[in-house]
C-alpha cells in the first residue's frame, strides 16, 4: 500500500502518541483532550481545525456516553476523513469532447516538474497519449528539467527558448498537442516568487491563451505545495489562492514529513480539494487522493 508506505513518517510521530496517550490515561477527561489537542497541533492539523475537531469529540463522546479512551480512535479517524472528503469530487476533471489540459502553478522547488513526470507516466500507463508543456522559462534549467521527464517517461515535450514568452509556449503546445491527437497536455509554468504580481499576470495571460483554444480548457489548475514546509505551504496556498482560478491542491513529499496533518489544515482552510499527493521521488510514487485510504494507512 502506496499510502501507508509514504505517510510513516507521520504515522509513527502522530498516530503513535495518540496510541499512546490513549494507552496511558485510558480515561478521556480534560488532560486527555489537552494532550490530544498538543498532538493535533504538533502534526500540524493547524489550530482552528484541531479546535473544532476536539470540539466534535466532546460532542460524541457526550452523546455516546463514551468513557473508555480506547473508543475514541475510531471516531477520530471518522471525523479527520470528514473533514479531508469535504464536498467536491476529488478526482480529476477530464474534457468529453477531446484534448484535456493541465495547468500546474506553484513556487519553485515545491515539486511541479516532477508531479508532472509521475503523472504523464501515470497516464501513459493507462494508455493515453501525454504532452509536456515547457512554460517554466523563466528559472535556468526547468525547461532541461522536464525534458529529463519526458525522456524517462516516453513522452514528448513542447519548449521555446530560455527567456521566451509562455503564454506562446502554450500556444504552441495547444496546437500540437491538437494535430498530434493528445489526450492530455500537462502544462509547467513558473514559480518565481521575487515578482508576484508579474507571476500572477503570466499564469493569467497562460489561462486565456489556453481558454481561447480549448474552450473548456484549462480543466484543472493545480497548485503543487510542499508538505515539509508546514505552514508556508499554507501561506503559498492562500497566496495563489483566488487569483488563478485553482481547481485543486497537489501536496507533494508527505514521504518526507512527520507532520501530514498539514493535508488536513490546507484542505479547511482552502476549501479546495486535494487531488492528488507525492509519496516519494520516483516515477510511480503519485497517488490520487483519497481521503479514507490516507487516514486509514495512518490509523491501521
Ligand atoms: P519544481 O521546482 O516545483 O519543478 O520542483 P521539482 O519537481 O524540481 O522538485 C524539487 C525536488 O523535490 C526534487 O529533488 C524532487 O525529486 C523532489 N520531490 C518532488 N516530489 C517529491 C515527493 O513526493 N517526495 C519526495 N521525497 N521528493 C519529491
Amino acid at each position: 500500500n502506496k499510502f501507508k508506505e509514504g505517510l510513516a513518517k507521520t504515522r509513527n510521530a502522530f498516530v503513535e502518541k495518540v496510541e499512546d496517550l490513549i494507552l496511558r490515561r485510558k480515561k478521556i477527561d480534560e488532560e486527555f483532550y489537552e494532550e490530544l489537542e498538543e498532538i493535533l497541533i504538533g502534526a500540524d492539523v493547524g489550530v482552528n481545525t484541531v479546535m473544532e475537531l476536539i470540539d466534535d469529540l466532546r460532542a460524541e463522546v457526550r452523546k455516546q456516553k463514551i468513557e473508555d479512551a480506547a473508543e475514541l480512535k475510531p471516531i477520530l479517524s471518522e471525523k479527520l476523513v470528514k473533514l479531508l472528503k469535504g464536498d467536491e469530487n476529488n478526482s480529476l476533471r477530464v474534457s468529453d469532447n477531446g484534448l484535456t489540459v493541465y495547468l500546474f502553478v506553484g513556487v519553485n522547488g515545491v515539486g511541479k516538474t516532477t508531479t508532472i513526470g509521475k503523472l504523464a507516466h501515470r497516464f501513459k500507463q493507462q494508455g493515453k497519449k501525454v504532452l509536456l508543456a515547457a512554460g517554466d522559462t523563466f528559472r535556468a534549467g526547468a525547461i532541461e528539467q522536464l525534458e529529463v521527464w519526458g525522456q524517462r517517461v516516453g513522452v514528448d515535450v513542447i519548449k521555446q527558448q530560455a527567456g521566451s514568452d509562455p503564454a506562446a509556449v502554450m500556444f504552441d503546445a495547444v496546437q500540437a498537442a491538437k494535430t498530434r491527437g493528445v489526450d492530455i497536455l500537462l502544462c509547467d509554468t513558473a514559480g518565481r516568487l521575487q515578482n508576484k504580481v508579474n507571476l500572477m499576470e503570466e499564469l493569467n495571460k497562460i489561462y486565456r491563451v489556453i481558454n481561447r483554444e480549448v474552450p473548456d480548457a484549462p480543466h484543472e489548475v493545480l497548485l503543487v505545495l510542499d508538505a515539509t514546509t508546514g505552514q508556508n505551504a499554507l501561506s503559498q496556498a492562500k497566496l495563489f489562492g483566488d487569483k488563478t482560478g485553482l481547481t485543486g491542491l497537489v501536496l507533494t513529499k508527505l514521504d518526507g514529513t512527520a507532520k501530514g496533518g498539514i493535508v488536513v489544515a490546507i484542505r479547511q482552510e482552502m476549501n479546495i480539494p486535494v487531488k492528488l499527493v507525492g509519496l516519494g521521488e520516483k516515477m510511480d510514487d503519485l497517488e490520487p487522493f483519497d481521503s479514507e485510504q490516507f487516514v486509514h494507512a495512518l490509523f491501521a
